[in-house]
């Protein structure tokens, strides 16, 4: 299918989908294992219908009040709503409200926040690889206590741990980071066996280091319209 309105977008698309695929086999992985979020922020709700009418079924989305609007007007359309950004506590039910999952839960308040009794949300947790607190995610060091208190929390489903490579390090060593981490997870809580990690300048690195899910941005969409 062609976009005539988004000039390049579907070519993108198959690229992508096309080095993915590549990168899978490459890894000896089996094909199907790993899902692609296409990440839209700054995109008007244009794009990404005609991102699922090329077949896109999981959008990734920053910012609560952005994300919210779109995911409203899309009601109707089969899409998965991954909310990927840093996440206020006083936001958490709203976007509870629309996301299927949630990539960036990071600290015990979040959690707590993020409860329900009503039903259940996906989630990962963020794990930050730099020194930086602001750069958000809980420090390895705090993995496994966050992890034991998503555990006993109601509503909440542990899918694994999110990352995003830091700039001072080869993708391919962080990675292979938060694939260890990964593994310790595992001892406590067996079916937390995802790994969100890879953009669209590092996901080749992170589908050889058993990325589940990849958020891929520009790589796909082009460039963003207004980094705000
Ligand atoms: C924007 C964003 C992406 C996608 O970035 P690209 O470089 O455009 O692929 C992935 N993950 C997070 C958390 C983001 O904010």
């Amino acid at each position: 299918m062609n976009t005539p309105e988004f000039p390049g977008l579907a070519e993108r698309l198959a690229t992508v989908r096309g080095s993915v695929e590549d990168a899978v086999r490459a890894a000896g992985r089996p094909p199907g294992e790993v899902t692609t979020i296409v990440v839209t922020k700054f995109h008007p709700v244009s794009v990404i219908e005609a991102l699922a009418d090329l077949g896109v079924r999981d959008i990734g989305e920053n910012r609560h009040q952005e994300a919210q609007v779109k995911a409203a007007a899309l009601v109707d359309r089969d899409l998965r709503w991954h909310f990927i950004g840093q996440l206020q506590g006083k936001k958490a039910r709203q976007v509870r409200a629309y996301a299927d999952v949630i990539h960036a839960v990071d600290r015990d308040s979040l959690v707590a926040a993020l409860a329900s009794d009503d039903s259940q949300v996906e989630c990962f947790i963020q794990v930050n690889l730099t020194d930086d607190p602001a750069r958000g995610g809980v420090a390895p060091a705090g993995l496994l206590r966050l992890v034991e208190t998503v555990l006993v929390t109601p509503g909440l489903r542990l899918r694994g741990l999110m990352a995003v490579a830091p700039l001072d390090q080869a993708a391919r060593r962080a990675f292979a980071h938060v694939r260890e981490l990964g593994e310790s997870v595992r001892t406590v809580a067996p079916e937390a066996t995802s790994l969100s990690m890879g953009m669209s300048a590092d996901y080749i690195d992170a589908i050889a280091e058993g990325a589940t899910h990849l958020r891929i941005g520009s790589a796909i969409t082009g460039i963003r319209p207004v980094e705000r």
